[in-house]
C-alpha cells in the first residue's frame, strides 16, 4: 500500500500535489490537520468578518481540491482547525463548521477517536487536542483505540514528545532547542508500539524518527510544497520537497 501524506496547508490551495499525484500513484491520502489558518492574532479592526469570511473560503477550496483527486482521503483535524478558545470562533464558525462541510465531500473523511481497517493495517486517527484540555479521557481512547491492534498506523497532528522532530528551530522564539511535543502520545506509542505514527504540526521538521519500534514520520510544511511518500509494509519513506 503507498499512502501520500501531506498536511499544514493552512489556507493555501495544495496544487503540487496533482503532479505528486501522478508521478507516485498513491492509494490513499492522509493529511494531519490545519487546513485552516484562523489567525487568531490578526484582528484588522471592523474587518474581522470579511477576514473570517475570506479564511473560511479559502480552507472549503481546500477540502474541495483534495476531495477531487478521487482517491480517499483521510485527515485529522490541527489546532488551527480546532482552534475554538483560541481565537474568535463564534465568528469564524458563522462561515465554516468544518465538521459538517466535510460531510458534503465524497473521498475526505475525518478519522478523529476512530479505527479503520485499511488491508492488513489498522488506522487510528486522533485531533489535535489543547494541552489545558487533555483529559485523562484522551489517554483513555487512546488505550481503548490501539490495545489488540496489530500492524497499527496511528494518525496524529501533534508530534510526540522528545524525539528529533519535536524540536523548536526558532532562534527568534523563547523555546528554541526545546522539546514541545505530545507526552500522552510519547506513552501510546511507548506502550502499544504502532509500526508507525504519522503527524504533522512542526512545519520545520520534515523527517522521521524512531520510538521503539515505531517509526515516526512528519511529511513537513504542506504550505510550502512538501509532502511524504509511505510504501507499507516496507515502511520506505520518500520525503518531497518542492
Ligand atoms: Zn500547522
Amino acid at each position: 500500500m503507498r499512502i501520500l501524506a501531506a498536511s499544514d496547508f493552512h489556507e493555501k490551495k495544495p496544487v503540487y500535489l496533482k503532479k505528486i499525484i501522478k508521478i507516485y500513484k498513491p492509494d490513499i491520502i492522509v493529511s494531519s490537520g490545519d487546513f485552516c489558518q484562523g489567525d487568531w492574532f490578526i484582528r484588522p479592526k471592523g474587518k474581522k468578518n470579511a477576514h473570517f469570511k475570506k479564511a473560511a473560503i479559502k480552507t472549503k477550496s481546500t477540502l474541495k481540491y483534495l476531495d477531487s483527486f478521487n482517491i480517499p482521503i483521510y485527515i485529522v483535524l490541527g489546532n488551527h482547525d480546532v482552534s475554538k478558545t483560541h481565537y474568535d470562533f463564534s465568528t469564524y464558525s458563522k462561515h465554516l463548521d468544518i465538521n459538517k462541510f466535510i460531510k458534503t465531500l465524497k473521498n475526505v473523511k475525518i478519522i478523529h477517536n476512530k479505527k479503520i481497517k485499511l488491508g492488513q493495517f489498522t488506522l487510528v486517527g486522533y485531533n489535535y487536542i489543547f494541552r489545558e484540555k487533555r483529559s485523562p479521557d484522551y489517554k483513555k481512547n487512546l488505550t481503548a483505540l490501539m490495545k489488540k491492534q496489530k500492524n497499527t498506523i496511528l494518525f496524529t497532528h501533534d508530534v510526540p514528545y522528545g524525539c528529533k522532530l519535536d524540536i523548536i528551530r526558532n532562534k527568534k522564539s523563547p523555546y528554541n532547542g526545546k522539546h514541545v511535543g505530545d507526552k500522552y502520545l510519547l506513552w501510546a506509542i511507548k506502550k502499544y508500539s504502532p509500526i508507525l505514527n504519522i503527524c504533522g504540526h512542526m512545519h520545520e521538521n520534515q523527517g522521521k524518527c524512531k520510538i521503539g519500534k515505531t517509526l515516526v514520520v512528519n511529511p513537513g510544511f504542506g504550505q510550502n510544497g512538501e509532502a511524504a511518500i509511505i510504501d507499507l509494509p516496507k515502511l520506505k519513506i520518500k520525503f518531497i520537497k518542492l
